[in-house]
């Protein structure tokens, strides 16, 4: 039919057959086509195919392909520079194809870095240079301060993963085959390879894979209530952390909890929401659609402490997760709730606005900034730092909550905050207007007094001109 509609024909001698367990249709199916059978391993697009485990003598000959090219270039004179470029552009791009589809043995890997590193160093794949900077720094990213060299492992990995996200979130005959072979029953993985070459390395980055993504809601019949991460950080499993649930016997889906496109939950769940102080309602559904898998953002921003950030860029998004204030465990933790409408926050603004005398209506950055414009320059400057002072206090206040689990109290923090005051003063080069309203502000604020200067009254006197 292919020959016939493009007028190409097939090269019978370039052609091979490969059929499976088939015992009286295979002759018809050769008579058909009028090729031979081709058997295992073979080479096609320069991929060994193999039938079962990636074997080290499978990989050899790409190792042996990176250290004779490695060798070529020995002799010319490279700079260091020049070789990190051979590195990046010639040598382990010889290697990104096979390990876009297998799983590399982890001493084949190390075989290969050792020749990377030995070239790098020395010009020669198999001559060890001593050297002052260790090979780890060296593959860190230009901002980390190495030269951008990634690691054969972290290729692999990543190349790996990527295999798996197409498993996961099938789009191809070859993804739905896949997860029709290894899926046994819904949310369980094959263990064994069943001939398959490429599962063993599918399954190695499940884990990664299913632990950094998160899934928007559609009408949840693709997600798993208690295994995937979809209402918070983590799943609902690793949130509970109890060995003694049965955990391999639940299989419920989210869309069990979900009746005509609305949270409908039995009142054991209720309580267990209740309980990990999690409000289900503040997630949105998007019933008519189908369940979207996404990658969530970099663990690096995650712990750098970004998360409100995170938050409100994912809502941006449409995307919903439940997360809880850790100072007031009452509203979501947004940046617009973290710094002015929680509670905690809110009682030290009050107690910061009595302190000045003054009252905000409507409190965020710009109207707090903004309220300094009518104080003495003394006044303003410790105002201002206050402000700035206070959110950084409260960030603080909270990553300690959130990381390292401190009690955080109201007193503590209103210490904290009457440090920044002296500390501002000490800098501040301003002087108050004398009058009786700023000298109270800072005795309750309890810093130096920095008056104006008194004018200086000088007598004199006046007489009446002299007649004539
Ligand atoms: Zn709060």
């Amino acid at each position: 039919m292919y020959q016939e509609a493009s007028g190409q024909v097939f090269s019978s001698e370039k052609s091979k057959l490969f059929l499976g367990a088939m015992n009286n249709e295979k002759k018809q199916v050769k008579d058909i086509f009028g090729f031979d059978e081709g058997s295992l391993p073979e080479t096609y697009l320069g991929i060994p195919l193999i039938q079962g485990r990636v074997t080290k003598e499978i990989l050899r000959p790409l190792v042996d392909k990176i250290k004779k090219r490695a060798t070529g270039w020995a002799g010319s004179l490279l700079s260091i520079q020049g070789r990190a470029v051979l590195i990046k552009s010639v040598l382990r791009s010889i290697s990104i194809y096979s390990m876009s589809i297998y799983k590399w043995h982890t001493s084949v890997i190390k075989e290969g870095e050792r020749i990377l590193r030995n070239f790098f160093w020395s010009r020669e794949p198999d001559t060890k240079k001593a050297c002052v900077v260790v090979w780890d720094k060296v593959c860190k990213l230009f901002k980390e301060g190495g030269i951008n060299l990634r690691r054969l492992k972290e290729i692999n990995q990543s190349l790996m993963m990527k295999v798996t996200w197409n498993f996961l979130n099938p789009k191809n005959e070859w993804s739905e085959f896949m997860r029709a072979k290894f899926i046994a029953k819904p949310g369980s993985f094959s263990t064994c390879t069943k001939g398959s070459s490429i599962w063993a390395g599918v399954r190695g980055a499940l884990e990664d894979v299913c632990s950094n993504s998160g899934w928007v809601i559609g009408d949840g019949s693709c997600i798993d209530l208690w295994k995937d991460i979809w209402c918070s950080p983590i799943s609902l499993k690793d949130l509970i952390n109890n060995d003694n649930i049965p955990w391999k016997n639940l299989h419920a889906k989210v869309s069990s909890i979900i009746v005509n496109g609305r949270w409908s939950l039995p009142h054991n769940l209720l309580l267990l929401f209740h309980r990990l102080g999690m409000d289900i309602n503040s997630i949105k559904l998007n019933t008519n659609k189908a369940d979207r898998r996404v990658w969530k953002p970099d663990l690096v921003d995650f712990v750098m402490g970004s998360y409100p950030l995170m938050i409100d860029n994912l809502q941006k998004k449409g995307i919903y997760i439940v997360s809880r204030c850790r100072l007031c465990s009452k509203g979501a933790e947004t940046l617009a709730h973290l710094f002015w409408n929680c509670t905690f926050s809110s009682s030290l603004w009050s107690w910061l606005e009595t302190l000045f005398n003054i009252c905000i209506v409507e409190r965020n950055l710009k109207s707090l900034l903004l309220a300094g414009d009518t104080m003495s320059p003394y006044l303003k400057d410790l105002w201002i730092g206050a402000i700035w002072g206070g959110t950084k206090l409260i960030w603080h206040a909270r990553n300690k909550k959130t990381f390292e689990d401190c009690i955080i109290t109201l007193d503590k923090e209103k210490r904290k905050w009457s440090k920044l005051f002296h500390d501002t003063a000490f800098l501040s080069k301003g002087r108050i207007y004398n009058n009786q309203s700023d000298f109270g502000i800072l005795r309750s604020l309890g810093v130096p007094l920095h008056p104006s200067k008194s004018t200086v009254i000088k007598s004199c006197s006046w007489e009446l001109p002299r007649k004539g």
